[in-house]
């Protein structure tokens, strides 16, 4: 099988994850996404606004009428930080014969440095960066062959979509709606439940 993962905090998951998901698995004709909540986020300079359980329902009630769309829950149930060379070893342990594409926004790669033993990736998965926002990605191209010389990294133009989690957090304070920037079902939850207000 071929399979696309999707890390991230998803606090709150929306459709410019989603949307990511779908456009990579047709380009790269992949079997499945596996969808991957962090447990504790190495890299947010704060702790998620909600708890693993509640980000990971979120996730679930986003992706449940898609058939090749999955989530893992493996992140929430390691302690310590949710390192994603951890996270890939335990997948290649689990189902050795599949192979994974790690997929990335620009603003996630640009900083792949800083990631715990970030030069093993890709040996582990192909990594699979998309545009993000204005990020340039001729110069993440240069990047990579800096980082990771003679390795195979994929650089997919994506449409567009202008939404991040931060974005859907501040509407929600600020009193405003969420509508169509989030799954339905979500953006039920989330009201009900009067989050990130
Ligand atoms: P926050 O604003 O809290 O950082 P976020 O919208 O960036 O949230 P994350 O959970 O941090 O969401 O993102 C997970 C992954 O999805 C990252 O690799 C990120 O680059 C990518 N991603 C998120 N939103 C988009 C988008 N609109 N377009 C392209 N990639 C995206
Ligand atoms: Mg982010």
């Amino acid at each position: 099988m071929r399979v696309g993962l999707l890390g991230g905090t998803f606090d709150p998951i929306h459709l410019g994850h989603l949307r990511v998901a779908e456009e990579v698995r047709e380009k790269l004709d992949l079997s499945e996404v596996w969808f991957i909540p962090a447990g504790v986020p190495p890299h947010k300079r704060s702790e998620p606004h909600l708890p693993f359980e509640e980000r990971l329902r979120l996730v679930r009630l986003a992706v449940e009428e898609h058939p090749a769309f999955r989530v893992l829950d493996l992140e929430g149930r390691r302690s310590g930080p949710s390192y994603t060379v951890d996270t890939l070893e335990e997948l290649r342990r689990r189902h050795p014969d599949h192979d994974y594409f790690f997929i990335l926004g620009l603003d996630a790669f640009v900083e792949i440095e800083t990631w715990h033993e970030f030069r093993r990736l890709p040996e582990l998965a192909t990594l699979v960066v998309v545009n993000r926002g204005d990020l340039d990605l001729e110069s993440a191209r240069n990047l990579s062959k800096r980082l990771f010389p003679g390795r195979e990294v994929l650089f997919l133009q994506v449409r567009r979509l202008d939404i991040s989690s931060t974005e859907i957090r501040r509407l929600r304070r600020s009193g405003r709606s969420i509508r169509y920037l989030v799954p339905e079902a979500v953006r039920r939850r989330i009201e009900e439940r009067g989050h990130y207000l």
